[in-house]
């Protein structure tokens, strides 16, 4: 017998590896901050012993949800300002407010609030792009959250972030330097928008993220007046301006993605670009509907993410894949489009691989960390039970997590979080609330 660090049983287990099959009566192995074996009890019993059994009775696990698009420290905006179309909720409210009060101490706060909320809707890894990266992965590693964060870059200084462009690449090189082979943080090159970020910024950020064997992410093709816009400036629409700039490659994961033409799906295909879905911030803010069938049927590797929580306004994947299994049913006319399974795929694998976490997470499977969520089923809306993805997708809220553990540890224990004291993080938030509603 193999003592292993935790056994972690199921009555439900998927891997989301392989056929996508669920395995009845399971059980994951877990030793240090990896996934030793995954299988049926019975199996798994016989085989390895642990002082640390979770008996997952009447629970499901699957692994960590991925949001691929979050502005975590926005989170402290959340309802600041609603109900208006993006260039003038950016311009009018977000802008001027990040202007005043955006500073390292906001984002070591903010980020707290936000990693709560993400661990206790069953969230293990977020993509981020903002400013202050060193901040808050600093704080992710103390409270064990994974992280992609992404160094912002603009075409303008921004006040105590960059008196110039040059200060934003110095930031990310920082960064890459910081985080190099950490376990649960990676950096990235975060260049904001085409309308807000040149060519040369694209080129430069991407020469650096090949350079340094780190991802880069972007928002693109988020609303009509972006491709007005873009065609305008460029001569062409964003996805082909990013082809003829030399943007498009693997290394890239996209926000958004709404308006593209066939021709640009295909690109993004070939070039084997991520596209992050952040359905809810689209509706909200009027942007479109993203044509994900159509991105899924091209084969390009399609997640979800919620966008920041100043337009979302919450930071839930359960949320996400609800609203856009149901989105895009309607506005296809097909009922089969984005199903239960799908969702949770786009949820979890797909998630990983876009960000160049493949290897790390994103299912369960020997060898990969253990970023692991248990789910109870002991509740009203989730009875009866025929099918645990129609479940997951289209019936779990955040309040269904019960454990979560990422790289080997419990971050939330029975609902409540091991690294984070919840009282004085909803205080923080209030008091900053305060401030910034007092200005
Ligand atoms: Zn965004």
């Amino acid at each position: 017998m193999q003592k292993v660090d935790y056994i972690i049983k199921a009555d439900y287990l998927l891997t989301m590896e392989g056929d996508l099959s669920v395995i009845r009566d399971g059980a994951v192995a877990v030793t240090g901050s990896t996934i030793t074996d995954a299988g049926t009890f019975p199996d798994m019993s016989g085989k390895y012993t642990s002082d640390n059994v979770i008996d997952g009775k009447n629970s499901v696990v699957f692994p960590g949800l991925i949001n691929t698009h979050t502005h975590a420290a926005m989170v402290y905006y959340r309802g600041l300002a609603d109900d208006m179309p993006l260039q003038e909720w950016l311009e009018k409210h977000i802008w001027p407010n990040e202007m005043k009060w955006l500073t390292a101490e906001f984002v070591d706060d903010a980020v707290e609030l936000a990693s709560l909320e993400m661990l206790k809707a069953g969230i293990t890894t977020y993509t981020d792009m903002y400013f202050f990266e060193d901040v808050a992965g600093k704080k992710l590693e103390k409270i064990g959250m994974r992280g992609v964060l992404g160094a912002g870059i603009l075409d303008f200084p921004w006040k105590g972030v960059a008196e110039c462009v040059d200060d934003y690449f110095r930031n990310a090189e920082a960064l890459i330097a910081l985080w190099k082979d950490n376990d649960l943080i990676t950096a990235c090159l975060a260049p904001h928008a085409t309308y807000t970020c040149g060519p040369d910024n694209y080129k430069r950020a991407n020469a650096l993220a090949e350079k340094h064997n780190v991802p880069i992410h972007t928002h693109l093709a988020e609303t009509r007046h972006e491709v007005a816009e873009c065609l305008k400036r460029f001569g062409k629409t964003p996805v082909e301006y990013f082809e003829s700039i030399g943007m498009l490659s693997g290394r890239l994961s996209a926000a958004h993605c709404v308006w593209l033409t066939d021709n640009e799906i295909e690109l993004l295909a070939e070039r084997n670009v991520g596209v992050s879905h952040c359905i809810e911030s689209n509706l909200k803010l009027a942007s479109g509907i993203a044509p994900v069938p159509k991105l899924l049927k091209a084969g390009v590797k399609v997640a979800f993410g919620t966008d920041g929580a100043a337009s979302n306004n919450d930071l839930s994947i359960l949320g996400e894949m609800s609203t856009a299994a149901k989105v895009h049913k309607a506005v296809s006319l097909d009922p089969t489009a984005v199903d239960s399974k799908t969702a949770l795929l786009m949820a979890t694998k797909n998630g990983a691989d876009i960000l160049g976490l493949g290897d790390k997470t994103g299912s369960i499977r020997p060898g990969k960390k253990a970023d692991l969520v248990i789910a109870s089923l002991d509740k009203p809306h989730l009875t009866p039970l025929y099918d645990i993805y129609s479940h997951i997708t289209y019936c779990m809220r955040p309040g269904d997590i019960e454990t979560v553990m990422v790289n080997g540890k419990i971050v939330i224990d029975k609902g409540k979080p091991t690294t984070l004291d919840e009282t004085e993080v909803i205080a923080r938030a209030t008091a900053w609330r305060d401030k910034i509603q007092g200005s």
